[in-house]
């Protein structure tokens, strides 16, 4: 894996370097620059920066901060923000941007064209650039605890003590309930977050990789987590990660119904962008091959331009369906959310 990743920069650094060459490249200065705000920080990013700026001639400045406070920071800056773009993960912050008014319309054939719809917000005020599944997943020495084929298992009593999750603060949660009150409702979404709060085998704490953790450890049955962390620690070359990896086994929920949830890191055109042309120039080079593979595997997800390989810890995870949900729907029940949890007693 890991070699494979160094193969991929080598390779568009490559790329790059004969783009140089081609009159449409790099024209100096004039090609202006581009202010990156972002709250995702991988290795491969740097890559990403240098080959955009190495085909264009376009400089990228980068701030890097969480998402909250860079929609802040946007927002106060006003229209004298140097913001073009604001990239993060997960659709409730995404969501979070758009409610702060700080998003303009995406105007780019070629995103709609590489995009799936699922991928686009439907006014155009973000893409989606990369996947993540929300998935179950269970002690391998315990083996599989019949029924779990679904998010609705979680809720089912012959699992009493045997969930771990994390706290309903968590915007993967969030959203993963956005996904269910839109799928079933308030009232059933309400009913399923009860029968999960009380299969608890634990007040709910730690992260994503604390629960895969825990459930190694079997300390708790059955667990959620988003796939990222499972890739992360199945390529780690700590051997406590490798045992821990290989102490837990993964169940794509919903094969049989709506599919798997899944989440996005997007983007979106500030609505102030000073750059608009270089921020959607740079767009359309995230959702080229090369880039898809840099952002995407930087962090083990799943590329959101179909066809591109997602890294071999991730694909061994295995194959799925996803649930097509627009990431949009995953914002606008943000609140609705939040609401059902509250009275479901999640803490
Ligand atoms: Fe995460």
């Amino acid at each position: 894996m890991r070699f494979s990743s160094l193969l991929s920069v080598s390779l568009i650094a490559f790329s790059t370097l004969t783009a140089c060459s081609d009159d449409d490249a790099s024209d100096g200065a004039s090609a202006g620059e581009l202010n990156l705000y972002s709250s995702r920080h991988y290795d491969t990013d740097i890559a990403l920066y240098e080959n955009f700026t190495a085909a264009t001639g376009i400089k990228v400045n980068l701030i890097e901060a969480g998402a909250d406070e860079l929609i802040e920071r946007i927002k106060s800056e006003g229209e004298a923000s140097p913001a073009d773009l604001l990239i993060t993960v997960d659709a409730g912050r995404l969501w979070r941007a758009e409610q702060a008014g700080i998003f303009q319309p995406i105007d780019s054939p070629i995103l709609n064209e590489r995009l799936p719809e699922n991928m686009r917000h439907p006014d155009g005020l973000w893409v989606g650039l990369s996947k993540r599944a929300r998935v179950i997943v269970y002690n391998a020495e315990a083996g599989l605890p019949e029924p779990l084929s679904d998010y609705s298992d979680l809720a089912n009593p012959a699992h009493q003590d045997k969930v771990c999750i994390r706290s309903s603060s968590n915007i993967y949660n969030i959203s993963l309930m956005a996904a269910m009150v839109s799928r079933m409702g308030e009232a059933a979404a309400e009913e399923w977050a009860a029968g999960v709060v009380a299969n608890f085998a634990r007040t709910p704490q730690s992260n994503d990789t604390g629960q895969i953790r825990a459930v190694a450890s079997g300390e708790c049955q059955i667990g959620v987590v988003n796939t990222y962390y499972l890739a992360r620690l199945a390529a780690s070359e700590d051997p406590a990660d490798q045992e821990v990896s290989s102490a837990v086994e993964i169940v794509f929920p919903g094969q049989k119904g709506n599919g798997t949830h899944v989440n996005i890191s997007g983007a979106g055109l500030v609505s102030t962008s000073p750059n608009p042309e270089n921020a959607i120039k740079f767009l359309e080079y995230l959702t080229s091959e090369p880039a898809q593979l840099l952002f995407a595997n930087g962090n083990n997800e799943y590329p959101a331009v179909p066809g591109i390989a997602a890294t071999s810890a991730v694909v061994e995870l295995g194959e799925f369906n996803e649930d097509m949900l627009n990431a949009y729907e995953l914002g606008i029940n943000q609140a609705a959310a939040i609401m059902v949890f509250d009275r479901a007693g999640w803490k």
